[in-house]
Formats: structure tokens, sequence, C-alpha cells
């Protein structure tokens, strides 16, 4: 153990001039990160190759939200305890690489999807590398002024970056009409659990403005040309990097697909398909050839139903920039339509060039051998709705493969409290294989369940105090607490929840609602800086925050904190604490969700709707043990065309009262008409959009209901716990290393390559 601590204190000395006790926390992490990086170099270089070896798959992304790598490195090398120990014994506090910088290239959901990949194919010696670009800066950080959601750049790299390595040899260069760019290449080892196969996240940046930020929207809204730009610098520079390697073991360029899968994560990257397709033919393939390897290549998931964000791409833009790359989609689109003429089928709705826009939809299913949704209900409305004449011209093309998250972050890692509960009954087999979670089921006593209470009230605790030193709001531990931790967007319905609480405040207040559990509810959430009306929930409920606990008569029943810069870190001690799972979009809007499941992992019931995976979740966990409200994709489909919210806002006075604090007074929105505009979206509605898109007003009242069913039954701690470790039991589906293995079985067709466990570092 203390050999560790003396490396350190080697390499601070060596590279930075410093004692442990002079060096700053960047210092340490840097030195520490270091001593890993030369400690795992040689077992990296035999996997890489190995990988090149062998067929491989590589998970095309333009987002990555690794959050913060040092703790998950040590933890997976199963050095986390020892180092914590020898830090400790030098009076040091491993928790100081809290301030370390989140790795923040991506926006949500999909960019952390990515990141449960990797760690699941590492850890089950899946050939799986990662290919994405190296944003200068992340996401934006944020923070509060006047309530107001302010953005400011995340500098990530400014202490440096020890967890990636330059690969200056392997630059290759991406032309476009008006300029010429180098990609240079960063590599990231993905360390696996337990494993001596350690995976490679390859990211590329550009020495010229393409990379310098990433585009902080979920859906769309984006600065277009730029974009396009990002996008096919990730491609090309990814499939020459494949086709160098594909060179170096001399193999012949008809095999590309009989040794690549590439698996694009959403359209973002789709452009790859022209691009491979010209580079094979500049290795002397016909065009056909080349279709035919890149249909067997590729495969394509989807991410969202929403149509404004499929992404089309103005005909116009990619010929001024990419003429070759446009002349290949055009080619594409005629084989295409050409194939649909000679059977007797219509092309105009399959069509890639409509008009003037390219549909890099219609050009992902297409071109490839496989598609998939992220949830059941999700791969079903893909199937009935979204996709449905392509799934008429081929349905074998179309799979589902839910969503899942890495249990070794999303539970081991973050809540070892909870960790070792269940570790201590079943075993830790769990962290491989998560299906033993079942075996909970047989420690369902009234003392198991006090214990696993008890591991509550631990990390409410810390959270109580992490939120008090960032937010200056103290959530008392005795709180149920409630959470909604996503991205801020109208479809996700935050402002639902805030009209809930307001809503439980008037009763509170009123007398009709008594007894009130004491409930803290908690959000966090980063809008798109050009999002408005996702910007004004933010400020609505930084108002009700503020009314609600500055209010002395209520304040120690209800408290309402929205966390800042709510980020992969800030998820990890959030998560843990949770009592309740806020998962309330309207059904059929969200895909699939994956905070769903880490909350439900972690040992909170769900509060939810008939949505994206949280279908799967309720299957898996029983509806008794969760809180489902709510109407289906069906009712609301139907409703839709003559929905009318304005005679529920005149009709439900409980409604009126909360949707006129927008307007009457209530709240103050500086002189901004914001909140105005909020109500207007709801009760009158505006030139692109219907009032109330998502049926706030509709659902809010049952809603409620449910609200307060589940925090009214925390009064039984024992039923409740019950239904909550029975969530934690019901869990094992959702593991990122049965989504993964699931893709590599029936799309990628990669087979696992079986290791010890040897790497030794100190
Ligand atoms: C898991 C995760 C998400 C996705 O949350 P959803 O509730 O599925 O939208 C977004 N951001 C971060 C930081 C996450 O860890």
């Amino acid at each position: 153990m203390d050999k560790i601590f003396e490396k350190i204190e080697l390499r601070l000395k060596q590279d930075h001039q410093v004692t442990p006790n002079e060096a700053t926390v960047y210092q340490i992490h840097d030195a520490l990160s270091k001593l890993i990086m030369d400690g795992i170099a040689d077992t990296w270089y035999e996997s890489r190759h190995m990988h090149e070896r062998s067929r491989g798959a590589y998970y095309f992304s333009a987002e990555y939200l690794t959050g913060r790598m040092v703790y998950n490195n040590l933890y997976n090398l199963g050095l986390l305890d020892q180092v914590k120990a020898a830090f400790a014994e030098h009076g040091l506090d491993i928790n100081m690489f809290e301030e370390i910088e989140d790795c923040a290239l991506g926006n949500g959901g999909l960019g952390r999807l990515a990141a449960c990949f990797l760690d699941s194919a590492a850890t089950h010696d899946l050939p799986l590398d990662g290919y994405g670009i190296r944003y200068k800066y992340g996401l934006f950080k944020q923070s509060w002024r006047d309530g107001y959601q302010h953005e400011a750049a995340d500098d990530w790299q400014r202490f440096g970056d020890p967890w990636s390595r330059r690969r200056s040899t392997h630059e290759v260069l991406v032309k476009f009409a008006d300029q010429t760019v180098r990609a240079v290449p960063y590599d990231m080892p993905i360390i696996g659990y337990h494993t001596d196969n350690i995976g490679t996240l390859k990211e590329k940046n550009a020495v010229e403005d393409i990379t310098r930020v990433l585009y902080p929207n979920d859906t769309t809204r984006a600065g277009k040309k730029l974009r396009l730009k990002q996008q096919y610098f990730l491609s090309s520079a990814s499939l020459q990097d494949l086709m160098l390697r594909f060179k170096r073991e001399n193999l012949s360029m008809e095999k590309f697909a009989a040794h690549n899968a590439i698996q694009l994560n959403d359209t973002h990257p789709t452009v790859s398909i022209p691009e491979l397709i010209r580079l094979l033919m500049n290795e002397g393939l016909t065009f056909e050839q080349s279709f035919d390897i890149a249909q067997k290549t590729f495969g394509y998931t989807n991410h969202t139903v929403m149509q404004e964000a499929l992404e089309k791409w103005d005909a116009d833009l990619f010929q001024e920039l990419l003429p070759e790359i446009f002349d290949i989609i055009y080619r594409i689109n005629a084989k295409l339509c050409g194939e649909l003429m000679s059977r007797g089928i219509d092309c105009s709705s399959y069509a890639i060039i409509q008009g003037n826009r390219i549909h890099m939809a219609n050009l992902a299913v297409y071109v490839s051998h496989a598609v998939n949704g992220v949830a059941k209900i999700h791969s079903e409305i893909l199937k009935n709705d979204v996709l449905k004449n392509w799934y008429e011209l081929y349905p074998e093309r179309f799979q589902n493969k839910t969503n899942g998250i890495t249990q070794r972050r999303w539970l081991g890692l973050c809540n070892p409290g909870l960790a070792a509960y269940i570790t201590k009954r079943i075993g830790d087999g769990w962290l491989l294989d998560l299906s033993e979670l079942e075996k909970l089921k047989e420690h369902m006593t009234s003392t198991d369940i006090r214990e696993f209470l008890e591991v509550k009230r631990q990390n409410k605790r810390a959270l109580s105090d992490y939120v008090y030193a960032r937010e200056g709001v103290r959530l008392p531990e005795n709180f149920v607490f409630d959470v909604q931790i996503k991205r801020m967007h109208e479809y996700k319905r935050q402002l639902m929840n805030a009209f809930a609480i307001l809503d439980i405040y008037y009763g509170i207040k009123d007398g009709r609602i008594k007894d009130f559990p004491p409930t803290a509810f908690l959000f966090g959430a980063k809008s798109a800086p050009g999002y408005i009306i996702a910007k004004t929930v933010i400020k609505f409920i930084n108002e009700i925050a503020k009314l609600i606990n500055n209010d002395d008569s209520v304040n120690d029943r209800m408290r309402v904190v929205f966390v800042q810069n709510y980020n992969c870190s800030y998820a990890e001690h959030i998560i843990p604490a949770a009592d309740i799972s806020e998962q309330i979009s309207p059904a059929g809007t969200e895909a699939s969700g994956t905070g769903n499941m880490k909350l439900m992992l972690n040992g909170a019931v769900s509060l939810c709707t008939y949505d994206g995976a949280n279908i799967e979740i309720l299957d898996a966990a029983g509806e008794e043990n969760n809180y489902r409200f709510g109407a289906s994709v069906d009712t609301l489909n139907e409703l839709r065309p003559h929905y009318d919210p304005k005679a529920i806002y005149e009709h439900e006075p409980r409604v009126k009262r909360v949707v006129d604090t927008l307007v009457n007074g209530t709240f103050q929105d500086g002189g901004t008409g914001v909140f105005r505009s909020l109500y207007n979206s709801l009760v009158t509605g505006n030139s692109w959009q219907k009032p109330d898109y998502y049926f706030v007003l509709y659902e809010l009242l049952p809603y409620i209901d449910r609200k307060l069913d589940a925090i009214y039954d925390t009064q039984d701690p024992l039923s409740f716990g019950r239904k909550a470790l029975m969530n934690t039991a019901s869990a094992g589906y959702f593991s990122s290393d049965r989504t993964v293995l699931d893709y590599a079985r029936d799309i990628w067709d990669l087979k696992p390559f079986p290791h010890q466990y040897t790497l030794n570092l100190f």
C-alpha cells in the first residue's frame, strides 16, 4: 500500500517539483492518473493489438458523457479502497478529486449510453472501441443568475487531461471543399472491471474551429454548417483510421465488412455511409461493391420519435461543403428509387433526397443491415409510425435493444453502502451479471428492509451535505426525496412537476392537504441555451423554490431545490439518495430513458407514465411497487386533434390557480415577459405549436394524485421500503452488459474473447 503513495510522491517530485503536502489537487490527480496510465500501458497495447486482429465493432457517436474518470478507473482496477487508505494514511482525503472536472463531451442520455456501452464491452471482453470527437469545450457549465440559467464555457482540459494519449503518428486529413483539416487522435483507455481487456475511446480533434464546441442541443436548433462539418469530420477521420488498420493487416478491401461492424449512435455520424463508399471506391472497388460492403457494415440506432429531431440537411449545403459525398448520396438515392420502381413501389416517401432536403434517417435505414429502437415500445413506434414505410419494405432489419446502464458506476461506485448490503446477502456476482439481483427477493424480511432503509438514510444525509455546500439549501435527511434529473425539455414535463409542487403547497396552506409527509423536491437539468421555454421553466422552478423555502409556515414539510450544473458526478450523488424517481413524459415521447434505470437500481420507486423503458421497469418490478399514471400512446394520439387545454384550465380551479401564478404577479420574471409566453404556450398556443403540446394540463391532476399516493405511502416505512428494495432486486435486465451482449450477438456478430485478470499495477 505504501508503495502506491511512494510512487505518487516520486511522480509529484519529478513532474511538478512538489511534495504531496504542497501539491494542488490537480497535481495529485495528474500524478496518480499518469501512474496508472503507465501501469496499464502494456496491457492496453496488447488489447489494441488483439482488437485489430479480430473482427471488431466500432461505436460511432458524436457524444460521450464519460464523467469523471479517476474514481471509476480506480474502482474498475480494484484499487479504489487501497488508494483511499494510502491517501488517508498520509492525511489526504480521496474526496479531493471531487474538484476534478467531469469529462462532459455529451449532452445527456445518448452520450451517457455510449459511455456505459464502452464500460460493459471492455468488462465482458468484447472487441468494441468508440469513435468520437474531442471537443475543446464540453457541455456548458450552468449556474443561476437571479434564478435564470447562466452558461459558461466548459474548459475541461484547463488542468490537462492525463487520461488520454495523443497519437500524432495516426493523424489523417479530412477534406472539405473550402478547407482541409488535420484530425489529431487522442486515445482514452476504457478500463473494464477486473479484466485485462482494455478498450479504447478514440477521439478526434481538429486544430481548427470545427471541434471547438459540443452542440448543446438534445434535439434540433443547430448552427448548421459547422455541425455538418463536425459530423463529416468524425466520420471521415474514424473511417480512415479503420482503413489504415485494415491495410496494416494486409487484408483485401473486399473483406471490410467481414472484419468491421460499425454502429451509428443516432443519425449524427450517418454521413459515414457515403464516406465509406467513397473510400472503398478510391481503393478500386465499384460503387455496387462498396454499397454492398457499407450495408453489411453499418447498423443504425434510432433515439427519437420526434419528427423535428430526425436530421435533415439542406442539399445545397452538402453540395457546397462535400460535393463528392453529395454525388454518392445522389447515386444511393437513384439506386433506392430504381429498386423500388422495379418492385412497383412509389419512392417519394423513402427518398433520401427530397426537394432540397437530405433525410439522414432514410439514408441510415437504407444502407444498414440492422435498425434498432432503444426500448420495446419505442421499437414498436418505429415500426408502426416513424419508419412504418421502411418496416413494410425490410421487416427483417428491425430490432429492439432496450438501453441499459453499467452497474459498476451506477451502483458499485456511486452507492457503496447499498453495494455492500447486496454483496453481504448474495455475493458480488451481480457486478458482472446483474440478473443475480433477483436473489435479493429471498432477503425481504423486516430486518433486511430496515437495514436497506438505513443505507438510504445515510445516502440522504450525504446528499444533504453535498447539496447544502453547493446550493445553500438544506434538505433534511428525514424528508422524502423526490427527484427529477434529466435534460430540461418540454416533453420531459418538469413544468408539470413544478405545478404539482405548487398545488401541494397551496393544499397545505389551505388545509386541503393534511399531515403531509415532509418532502424534498429536487431538480437537476440543463437547458439548451437557445431553448427559451425550457429556460423559462428553470426560472419558474427557482421562483417556486424561493417562495416555498422562505415560507416558515410550510418549509418544515416542503423544500425545493434546483441544483446547478447537473452532470454525471452530481447524478452519482443524487441517485443513491432518491426515494421517488420522476419519469413523467407523455406516453410516446421518451424513447427509453436511462435515468429511470439508474434510480430503480438504487432503490427508488418510479412515479411514471407508460412510456419508454418505464413500461419494462413496471413489468419487471411490478405495478404494485411503483406509481403509474397517465394516458397510453393510443389515447393521446386519439385525443391530440381535439385536445382543448383551455377548457381544463377554465373548469379545474386547482389547475387554473397554479397556471395563473405565471401571470398574476405571484412570481416575477424580471420584466422579461417569459412567464407570459410560457402561459401562452399552455393556454393559447403560438404560431408553431398547438397549446399544451405535451398534455401538461390534461395529466396534471391524475399526476398529483399518484404523487401524493407515493409520498403518503412512505409513512409505512416497511411497506414502502419493500417496494423500493423490490425495484433494486428487479433491475437485473437493465444492465448495459445485457444490452451490449445483445448487440454483439444480434447485430455485430461478435464474440467475447475470454481473459484472465492479470493486471497488477502496484
Ligand atoms: C443518465 C443521465 C442522463 C439521462 O437521463 P434521462 O432521465 O434518461 O433523460 C442525462 N444526464 C446525465 C448526466 C445522466 O447521467
